[in-house]
């Protein structure tokens, strides 16, 4: 079967999330990159880029879903954390929570 690249995660924690985000969809993915970060216990395993691969015959979809994932990404980056006790989202620019006052 044929696998296209969708998506360069930046690490594995990354790259499995996304893998379990694609299998909400039925969605199989394959990781690339990531068995190189086991067994070599010096190097970060945080600089190490992993390549999540589709089927082709899922590349249409998945490639939706990853449009939503950078999207939301981008969204939280750039504008919004989520606050760890009542789990609002709070503007960055905030420093504490203005809902639980966290
Ligand atoms: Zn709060």
């Amino acid at each position: 079967m044929d696998y296209s690249v969708i998506y360069k995660a930046q690490n594995s924690f990354e790259a499995n999330f996304i893998k379990g985000l694609l299998k909400e969809y039925s969605i199989n993915c394959k990781l690339l990159g990531e068995s190189l970060s086991i067994g070599i216990g010096e190097l970060p395993v945080d600089v190490m880029q992993v390549e999540v691969l589709v089927e082709n015959k899922d590349l249409k979809k998945s490639n939706k879903i990853m449009q939503d994932y950078k999207n939301n990404l981008t969204n939280i980056n750039q504008n919004e954390r989520n606050c760890p006790k009542c789990h609002q989202s709070i503007p960055t620019t905030f420093k504490s929570c203005w809902n639980c006052n966290q």
